[in-house]
């Protein structure tokens, strides 16, 4: 059984950088190869617009179609890491130690931020 049957059979914990390998063995062995970063940024920028739209009538105030009731918040959060990853793997990127330097310096820059942000205070 492929290895990404398996995972979606199951809810077994996927740390970031096996993800990166699940997505990579995907890409090499059902996609044939990656898209070209330019053309991954396009499908990211078309995922996060299929994620909108349903963030938009879930929590907005336009109502839904009924086209949009097969629509899947899980689903549509999924596509857009997928192509994230696929963004990362391809450009050397290793997220495991991306996104710990990345809250380390959010930490530091925004120590007293939103706390210190009255919009944030009921
Ligand atoms: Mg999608």
């Amino acid at each position: 059984m492929p290895e990404t049957t398996q995972l979606a059979q199951s809810s077994q914990e996927l740390t970031l950088r096996e993800l990166q390998g699940t997505v990579d063995n995907w890409i090499q062995s059902v996609g044939v190869r990656y898209f070209s970063e330019l053309t991954n940024l396009a499908i990211l920028v078309e995922e996060v617009g299929e994620l909108a739209r349903i963030l938009a009538r879930t929590f907005g105030d336009q109502s839904s179609k009924k086209t949009d009731t097969t629509d899947s918040l899980p689903d549509e959060i999924a596509d857009v890491l997928f192509v994230l990853v696929c963004l990362a793997n391809q450009t050397g990127v290793d997220l495991t130690q991306a996104i710990h330097e990345n809250l380390a310096k959010k930490t530091i820059r925004d120590a007293d931020r939103h706390r210190n942000n009255p919009k944030l205070h009921p």
